[in-house]
């Protein structure tokens, strides 16, 4: 059943109070497809906006089984325990295909979704990742404002989900397993480039002799590559999700990553790309949502796309009409 919507000032109030249900409340609004609930969420996240920006965003990856859940289950408690409120949500576009979100089966992070100090958001579902990640976007300023100090958000090891996560966080962290073959491939130039620290999991019991020499081929390969841009050479750890080992030294460098990004103005002209980003990933959104819910076009679609199935049209081409056709349809006055 649908609870009914809130006034936009009853959802500002709640998130500002830190009140989670409204704040989950305010999440699934802004997750609602629908026009009316769209401009809402839009009020909101406007008036929202002045109070979020006041947290550290880490963004965590890698392939199913690698612990990211249980990582994130200790290394969340561990910052509660240093005070900090914590947010976890994810992005995961296949969660339909799926049949469920990543985040969805509370039990895979249970002393963490019981606690007061956190809060946990599964995955939004969606069939794009754009729309996706649009709304762990704003998710996480909603977050923010609700006096969240870390957002964590974890997306599954599967490229494009990655580079969106990127585009969201301050910090991005990949965590790995020794003796996977990745060592022998070599370092991809690509996650190196968004990837801030490398962190060999499950660095306990008879793995952890391998984790180290593994960290050891690791650390060197990166040293080879030039620092980026912001100076910061990609570092190397090991840890255990599960024992705990290694969890406070990894947020130590997360801090000390902030510290030293703040220090050259890297952290702030980072997060100013970031919301250029957003506003031109939007546009391309909102262009795409009008594109495919005008009237006109789904009936032309729907029409032409047998033929350019069976090849007998230009895919090309009749893309090209289409879109030629939104635009005339777009300076037509309004029919009464
Ligand atoms: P995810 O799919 O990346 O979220 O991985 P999970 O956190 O669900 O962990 C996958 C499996 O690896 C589970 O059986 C965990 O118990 C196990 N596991 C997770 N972290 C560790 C760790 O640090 N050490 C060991 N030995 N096993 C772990």
């Amino acid at each position: 059943m649908r609870k009914n919507r809130l006034s936009a000032s009853a959802y500002v109030s709640g998130v500002l109070a830190g009140d989670r249900v409204v704040l989950s409340r305010a999440i699934t609004l802004i997750e609602s497809t629908l026009q009316k609930d769209r401009l809402l969420a839009e009020q909101v996240m406007q008036e929202i906006l002045p109070h979020s920006g006041r947290s550290l965003r880490v963004g965590i990856t890698g392939v199913p089984g690698v612990g990211k859940s249980t990582f994130i289950e200790r290394f969340g408690m561990q910052l509660i325990e240093q005070g900090y409120k914590v947010a976890v949500l994810a992005v995961d576009p296949s969660s339909q295909q799926t049949g469920g979100s990543i985040l969805g089966d509370k039990t895979r992070m249970e002393r963490l979704s019981q606690d007061k100090r956190a809060y946990i958001r599964p995955s939004p579902s969606g069939s794009t990742l754009g729309g996706v990640s649009a709304r762990t976007r704003e998710a996480m300023l909603l977050c923010e404002a609700a006096g969240f100090d870390v957002i964590l958000i974890e997306t599954v090891g599967v490229g494009q989900s990655e580079i969106a996560v990127k585009g969201m966080v301050d910090f991005f962290l990949l965590l790995m397993l020794a003796g996977a073959g990745d060592e022998l491939q070599g370092i991809k130039k690509g996650i190196i480039e968004i990837c801030d620290a490398l962190i060999i999991n499950k660095a306990d019991g008879e793995n952890a002799a391998l984790a180290k020499r593994a960290r050891r081929t690791y650390a060197n390969a990166l040293h080879l590559f030039p620092p980026k841009e912001n100076g910061w050479i990609p570092e190397v750890s090991t840890c255990s999700g599960l024992s705990g080992d290694g969890l406070e030294a990894i947020w130590e460098m997360v801090l000390r990553f902030e510290r030293h990004t703040r220090a050259n103005g890297t952290f702030e002209r980072q997060r100013a790309l970031q919301r250029k980003t957003w506003m031109r990933e939007h546009i391309s959104y909102l262009l795409l949502q009008a594109f495919y819910d005008n009237p006109l076009i789904r009936g032309q679609l729907a029409d032409v796309e047998s033929d350019v199935a069976a090849g007998t049209v230009s895919a090309i081409a009749t893309a090209r009409a289409l879109v030629e056709r939104f635009r005339e349809a777009k300076n037509e006055p309004e029919k009464p």
